[in-house]
């Protein structure tokens, strides 16, 4: 293992204080790491001598992304749905029953090549840690698979049995809950960190969320919820009480769920690319930001609401489309991300953190909103 001297760099983003308030830039920057940590970052004129030298030739370098929000375990695609959606049909999250029929029928060898292949994507936009639920089986076989699989990829895995009610246990939703925090929760657990639950309308109510977060706890699992997405109601308000890390959507508060959020520290993970491409009113970034709530911005990625894998749109559509600042949204896709998923490691360039490094094409992190769908973020991948 050699150390690595990266110089060269026009805007280093390190989310430090030490180097300033918000993204604590450091110009004309350098940063040193050695075993795949971060030794020293500061000044290029004053960095200390290391193995190997790598020169980024006036680019930015940020720490990597952190998408805290992605349903990556699937197989086939929805593009139909999204062009019926396209032409005036409303969306109202039915489409899940076709990926559960495809996911299902695929096999493990598939499903594994769909999570790489969307982590590839991932990677050569910039994302250097990312959390992938289950959800798609709704089986205790299935969903204890796609979490088998989705932890050869990432420590960030979540149980989302409470995903949607599948069809054959639609007379009986009662009985679909005590599976899931029964025998699924049994079988999933081992490979799981986090589990979370869809509390919408037409989904899991509060308090079949409640009994999924509750079980999960008991199980040693972490929550996270989905909330608050099509329409009000008691998501967020239930993450907030429960202390849970992160509540994600968050698309339609009161004044109520925005007290309640800034009060508990749970992070709003903000999914903007999910009105993008269902054509709907995004959240207030803006005014949570403003009441004093952390919020973080994750893709989503998943076959029917939102198939984008880029965390550099999310920030462009958090500054265009949700009144961010481009230092607001590269913060929440960062240290944000990370907050959400209680990691200290990742979402920063402080000293000790995850060696996570990457190069922006660019003079300045700025043009990650500036230039929105120009491929500019790339994780430096390191030989050592
Ligand atoms: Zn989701």
């Amino acid at each position: 293992m050699t150390s690595l001297l990266v110089t060269g760099i026009s805007e280093l983003v390190t989310n430090d204080p030490v180097h300033g308030p918000g993204l604590g830039v450091i110009p004309a920057g350098a940063v040193v790491v050695d075993q795949g940590r971060v030794e020293w970052t500061g000044r290029a004129g004053v960095a200390p001598a290391a193995d190997e030298v790598f020169d980024a030739s006036g680019r930015a370098v940020i720490p990597g992304f952190v998408d805290s929000h992605s349903h990556l375990v699937f197989a086939g695609d929805r593009a139909a749905e999204f062009a019926a959606r396209m032409s005036g049909q409303r969306y109202d999250g039915g489409g899940i029953a076709t990926t559960v029929a495809a996911t299902r029928a695929a096999s493990d060898d598939e499903l594994a090549m769909n999570v790489a292949r969307l982590l590839g994507e991932m990677r050569r936009q910039g994302t250097t840690t990312v959390e992938v639920k289950s959800g798609y089986g709704l089986t205790v076989v299935d969903e204890a698979r796609s979490l088998v699989i989705a932890s050869r990829f990432t420590a960030e895995t979540t149980f989302l049995g409470a995903h949607v009610v599948p069809e054959e246990h639609a007379a009986d939703p009662v009985a679909y809950v005590d599976l899931v925090t029964g025998p699924m929760l049994e079988a999933c657990a081992p490979h799981a960190r986090w589990i979370d639950a869809f509390c919408e309308r037409g989904a899991f109510d509060a308090d079949q969320a409640r009994t999924v977060l509750v079980a999960g706890a008991a199980a040693g699992l972490q929550g996270r919820l989905h909330a608050n997405q099509l329409g009000p109601g008691p998501g967020v308000g239930l993450a907030c009480e429960l202390g849970l890390a992160a509540v994600d959507h968050c698309t339609y508060l009161d004044d109520a769920d925005v007290q309640a959020l800034r009060d508990s520290g749970t992070i709003a993970t903000l999914l903007p690319g999910v009105e993008f491409s269902t054509r709907s009113p995004y959240p207030d970034a803006r005014a949570l930001i403003d009441a004093g709530v952390r919020v973080a911005l994750a893709t989503d990625c998943n076959p029917g609401s939102c198939y984008t894998s880029s965390m550099p749109l999310c920030i462009a559509l958090g500054v265009r489309e949700m009144g961010m600042t481009p230092d607001e949204a590269l913060l929440a896709a960062t240290a944000a991300g990370a907050a959400a998923l209680r990691r200290d490691d990742i979402g920063h360039l402080r000293v000790g953190a995850r060696a996570d490094l990457v190069v922006v094409d660019a003079p300045s992190y700025l043009h990650l909103a500036y230039r929105p769908g120009v491929p500019l973020a790339h994780a430096l991948r390191f030989h050592a």
